[in-house]
């Protein structure tokens, strides 16, 4: 059975995108059969995973909204035992659309059923919000990743994220627990970083991932290759992190 992992923080630009990705790619390096799933209407991780976005036909809209089976929009990536749930901009209209539909947060656990025992992982790749397309992937998911930049107001809205989570374990999905905290871009040439590094591990302790993401340009680079960091650049420092952060989901799983 499918470990299921929402890459999850209402706050843009904080590496959700590129850690789902990266992710991705490192559990399937690692022998592990892994599906993606883009929950995000801009289609960053369906394209990050190299699948053009103009030749997608049916996306993840289609299977919230119109019941399409999610087998029916599984797309395979160029790496093997790479899968991704592709989205397109149409996605942003479920967000809307999803409001008056019955069982409306729970859609996206449902559709994931089938793939549950086709992989080992599925990780969702969460928009920037805390509305019906996040919930429905916080009520999907077994597990959550928070990825946390290392910047000014690195901890505003966790506050916020996190009674969203109590919500849903109370409502919705009582399975629900935090996989990690995971520091990403992280600058050790500024104290800035390095406090809120500090900060960070007194709030949450052991749930910080050992693995520290740096900045690394190649990984800002590899998404307009539409590639991974591990194929864009296999030796780079963004690949060597990420490669790690892989094996300390393995481990925590
Ligand atoms: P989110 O999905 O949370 O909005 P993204 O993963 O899209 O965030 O990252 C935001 C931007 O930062 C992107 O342009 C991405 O390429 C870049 N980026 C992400 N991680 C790093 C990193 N470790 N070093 C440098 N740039 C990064
Ligand atoms: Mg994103």
């Amino acid at each position: 059975m499918a470990q299921v992992i929402a890459v999850a923080n209402q706050k843009g630009g904080v590496a959700k995108t590129t850690t789902a990705v990266n992710v991705s790619a490192c559990l399937a390096e690692l022998g592990k059969n892994v599906l993606l799933v883009d929950m995000d209407p801009q289609g960053n991780a369906t394209s990050g995973s190299g699948i053009d976005k103009l030749r997608v036909r049916h996306c993840i809209y289609d299977v919230l909204i119109n019941g399409a089976p999610s087998t029916s929009i599984l797309t395979k990536t160029d790496w093997e035992r790479f899968f991704v749930l592709p989205a397109t901009i149409q996605l942003a209209g479920a967000e809307i659309e999803l409001v008056s539909a019955i069982s409306r947060e729970v859609k996206l656990r449902r559709a994931l059923d089938p793939m549950r025992n086709r992989f080992d992982y599925i990780i969702i790749d969460c928009p920037p919000s805390l509305g019906l397309l996040t919930l429905n992937s916080l009520t999907a998911a077994d597990q959550l990743l928070i990825p946390i930049q290392c910047e000014y107001y690195a901890l505003e809205g966790l506050g916020q994220l996190m009674s969203t989570i109590k919500l849903v374990q109370k409502h919705l999905n009582s399975e629900l627990t935090i996989l990690g905290v995971l520091l990403t871009m992280f600058d050790a040439r500024t104290n800035l970083a390095i406090q809120v590094v500090d900060e960070v591990k007194n709030h949450f302790h052991d749930k910080v991932f050992k693995t520290i993401i740096p900045r690394n340009v190649r990984l800002s680079e590899a998404p307009s290759h539409g590639q991974p960091i591990i194929v864009y650049d296999t030796r780079s420092r963004g690949a060597e992190v990420y490669r790690e952060l892989a094996k300390e989901v393995l481990e925590r799983g």
